[in-house]
């Protein structure tokens, strides 16, 4: 089958703008420039190949650039020494402006990742704004305790007067994937910059434009230069040279658990603090008494949304013998009606994926499971002019040992299972190296707490999957990873711990 897609542009004056400059330079310090190398990158358009600009090709020396501008902008600039109130004023500013620039904003995300332009336009843009708002706020709860200790061999007469501080970590390395480009930088970003620490951003190959975007906002926002720095390039290379970094003290990782391992090594050199962001399995449990009418919908959208390109998919589904043909053939029907296409035309729910190379490996996957006796009730193939489009696929007839269980895929592709009893669901839902994310779908209140607590992964959802905010903290257990972003908890991310204890 062919797949006819239209070369469709931005119709938003301000991201035909932007893109009309064809070169999108990155931020040193107050300068926007080139690599030293003069080496540049083409970003395209997945949907169609169209070439949608140029960005720096970086390499070690750009990046100690941009260690330098922002080690500088930490000892003597202005931003750590500001008071909360201030830094708070620029975070929410940040919000706003992202807020005012939505349209644009969600084109260019649209064109440079492929997603449909409502993904962008409703959830993931806005949901940008709100992380800058969020940690608005909390820039200015940050505090440290007083502590009544129990020395008792102070000189006599004198008291102990004991309390701890809290202080910016210093110098952030920032990586960020390319699945959602935008609100995974500000899940960085806004704690970070809400703890006082001076950021180096690598944002991911295959999607550099909005964060360059968005370092024009953060200027126009007043933080003050060498505040945040963007360092675009290749990831074996910019940020390899990041995670070794001798002046960086903190790495910030979201990405797959392979490449996370890769940072984890290098940042060991100067013992950087690290938090991983990593990769999942996620997966969905329906039981016998679930509301159908939302389980069915839920969990197509829970693999759908984004072309299956969130790290929190619901790719696994362990549905009870009971409802699984009701289940699957209902989701399989979802899939039949969805509408492939670019996310610039109206109407289109499943997008590109964000490359050829990763349609490849996608595809190479399915056609592994199928070989290995799995059967597609829906879907399977790989289409599209460029090779990049992936129809939403339901896999059934697997096996909990076959690599399509086992191993992210990263697409529109789930493996649905049968099971008779909710503790066989939640053994083989726990039998993954990944922990990210789980949901549960019932009726009965104690069916659903109790699956929650034993649910290995950082977060559970109950009767609903993909539900985000920036008050919730996400993050994932065993190998998917280390910390968590969002919620209160995240600017801790990015603090110290200094204790003062004096004999007064
Ligand atoms: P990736 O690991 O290939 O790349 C992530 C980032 O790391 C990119 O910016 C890349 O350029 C950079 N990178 C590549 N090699 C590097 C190296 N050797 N040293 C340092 N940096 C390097 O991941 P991806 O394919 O861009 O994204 C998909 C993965 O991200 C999936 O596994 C997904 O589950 C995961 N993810 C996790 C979360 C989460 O919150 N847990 C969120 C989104 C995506």
């Amino acid at each position: 089958m062919t797949l006819d897609i239209p070369a469709l542009q931005a119709s938003q004056p301000a991201a035909q703008a932007f893109l009309a400059r064809g070169d999108h330079p990155m931020l040193l310090g107050d300068q926007w420039v080139g690599a030293a190398s003069g080496d540049w990158m083409e970003t395209v358009d997945p949907a169609t190949g169209a070439v949608l600009g140029r960005f720096p090709s970086a390499a070690a020396v750009d990046v100690d650039r941009a260690v330098q501008a922002a080690r500088a902008a930490f000892e003597h600039g202005a931003w750590p020494a500001m008071t909360p109130a201030q830094r708070a004023k620029i975070l929410w500013r940040v919000g706003e402006l992202i807020d005012q620039h939505i349209d644009e904003l969600s084109q260019l995300e649209t064109l440079d990742q492929g997603k449909p332009l409502w993904v962008g336009r409703y959830a993931e843009i806005p949901g940008a704004a709100e992380q800058f708002r969020f940690f608005a706020g909390q820039a200015q709860r940050i505090d440290g305790q007083t502590i009544p200790t129990s020395i008792n061999y102070q000189p006599p007469g004198k008291q102990v007067f004991a309390y701890t501080l809290k202080q910016p970590v210093g110098v952030v390395a920032a990586i960020v994937p390319w699945n959602s480009p935008l609100v995974l930088t500000a899940m960085k970003l806004a704690p970070a910059l809400a703890a006082g620490c001076c950021v180096v951003l690598k944002p991911a190959e295959d999607t550099s434009l909005t964060a360059l975007r968005l370092g024009e906002l953060l200027l126009q926002a007043g933080l003050p230069p060498g505040v945040v720095n963007i360092v675009t390039g290749l990831g074996h290379v910019v940020g390899a040279a990041l995670s070794a970094h001798a002046d960086v003290d903190k790495i910030s990782f979201t990405g797959s658990t392979q490449v996370g391992r890769a940072v984890l090594a290098a940042a060991g050199g100067n013992l950087k603090k690290v938090t991983l962001e990593l990769g999942g399995k996620s997966p969905v449990i329906v039981m016998p008494d679930a509301d159908m009418d939302l389980a069915i919908p839920g969990a197509a959208n829970a693999i759908f949304f984004n072309s299956g390109q969130v790290c929190v998919a619901g790719s696994r589904l362990y549905v009870h013998r009971a409802v699984f043909d009701e289940l699957v053939n209902g989701i399989a029907n979802i899939a039949r009606g969805m509408t492939l296409g670019h996310g610039l035309a109206a109407g289109t729910q499943i997008g590109p994926v964000v490359s050829r190379k990763q349609a490849d490996r996608i595809n190479g996957h399915v056609q592994a499971a199928l070989a290995d006796g799995a059967r597609a009730l829906v879907g399977g193939r790989q289409l599209g002019p460029n090779g990049t489009f992936i129809e939403p696929t339901v896999l059934v007839d697997v096996r909990p040992e076959m690599a399509c269980v086992r191993e992210e895929i990263f697409g529109p592709v789930v493996v649905a299972m049968p099971v008779d009893s909710l503790e066989q669901a939640l053994a083989l839902a726990n039998d993954s190296i990944y922990g990210l994310a789980a949901s549960i779908w019932t009726r009965d209140l104690s069916t659903a707490h109790r699956a929650a607590a034993q649910l290995k992964t950082g977060t559970v959802w109950i009767n609903s999957h993909l539900m985000y905010d920036a008050s919730l903290p996400i993050g994932g257990v065993k190998q998917s990873g280390w910390g968590r972003e969002s919620g209160q908890a995240a600017v801790d991310n990015y603090l110290e711990t200094k204790t003062v204890c004096a004999v007064i």
